[in-house]
């Protein structure tokens, strides 16, 4: 089994609850079992009673995990720069449950929906590549931000949607299926020739940096998220933009922050003279209604929309929030937040 990958942090995590602060599901449910250590139990019942894979209790808890990832940063055996891999077993747990047949109906509809959608199509032809991701696509705010970031630097660029390029798979432990869709994408952004893949979703960067390169997959193109790229647009004098001079929450992003350990979006914030108030009471939590879990919207509606509305009732009176991920912005506004995504807050400050 995958999970015999992760003994370490079974035995690590099964006593320790020194994260359970960090598992945004468990603050809302709150159930010891959707924290890292109730999560790491199951895991240990399982490696001593595999025949328990397909508890459907079990299954159930593993798939309501948010893999936010911010215990790796804050883990009781953090050392030399990560602490133990909660989100790998996980993720390992869940592959072990799809390979054993035990994959929910639900898990396997929406498997099922991202294997049969791709269908690429290009459009347009430039220096960069621009994908357009289905959560992004659903977000034409944000689309057309980037597009107006772009065009006011003169960047001609093409745009590619189409489908799953195999990390909503991944994160629902269809691995194989993942690798496939991988490599379909990857042949069609390798015809291109265009030398920039230009990605506003954070959870698309990392399966782009990290996962094609773990699956052996090619990508010929340099991979960039759009704030790290206009940040480098307007340090080489292509773009201006106006000095905001106003306060705001910049909700960090699972994948920028504990995946991808990227500060573009910090340096963007910074370049437009946003104040970037801290949210909450630490700057552990995450506060992005489950963005590492990529369909938990899908999956557990009613859990996302409770992690949105307790992330909506902290905000403060006046100061607006800014995420990453369109994901998260999506879900924050249907629980009446004030919110906007990085790529918006750019296009606004344009000059
Ligand atoms: S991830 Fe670290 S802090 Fe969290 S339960 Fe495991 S060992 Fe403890």
């Amino acid at each position: 089994m995958q999970i015999n990958q992760f003994n370490e942090v079974i035995s690590a995590c099964r006593f320790c609850f020194m994260c359970r602060h960090l598992s945004a599901v468990g603050l809302v449910s709150c159930r010891e079992s959707d924290t890292p250590r109730g999560r790491a139990l199951i895991a240990d019942r399982i490696r001593m009673h595999p025949e328990e894979l397909g508890n459907p209790d079990f299954v159930d808890t593993i798939y309501r995990s948010d893999l936010s990832g911010a215990n790796r940063f804050h883990c009781d055996g953090y050392h030399d720069g990560s602490g133990y891999d909660e989100v790998g077993l996980q993720l390992a747990l869940r592959r072990d449950i799809v390979e054993a047949g035990f994959a929910p109906e639900s898990v396997k509809a929406i498997a099922a929906e991202f294997q049969s959608s791709e269908n690429w199509s290009i459009e347009g032809s430039g220096e960069v590549l621009y994908f357009i991701d289905p959560c992004t696509a659903a977000r034409p705010d944000t689309t057309a931000a980037v597009a107006k970031v772009l065009n006011r630097a003169g960047v001609p660029f093409a745009t590619i949607r189409g489908g799953c390029i195999g990390k909503a798979l991944a994160v629902l432990g269809f691995a194989s299926e993942a690798e496939t869709a991988m490599r379909k994408f990857a042949a069609a952004v390798n015809a291109t020739g265009i030398k920039t893949l230009l990605v506003s979703s954070p959870a698309a960067a990392d399966a782009l940096r990290n996962d094609f390169k773990t699956a052996g997959v090619e990508l010929k193109p340099e991979v960039r998220f759009t704030a790290g790229y206009f940040v480098e647009l307007a340090e080489k004098g292509k773009l201006r933009f106006s000095t905001r001079n106003f306060a705001a929450s910049y909700l960090a992003s699972d994948y920028l922050k504990n995946y991808l350990r990227c500060d573009c979006a910090e340096k963007l914030l910074a370049l437009l003279g946003i104040e970037n108030r801290q949210f909450g009471t630490n700057p552990e939590e995450s506060f992005t209604a489950g963005e590492g879990a990529l369909v938990l919207a899908r999956l557990h509606p009613e859990l996302a929309k409770q992690l949105a509305a307790r992330i909506a009732a902290r905000a403060e009176p006046g100061i607006p929030l800014i995420t990453a991920s369109a994901y998260t912005a999506d879900l924050l506004a249907a629980a009446g937040a004030d919110v906007s995504t990085l790529d918006e807050v750019a296009a606004e400050a344009l000059c």
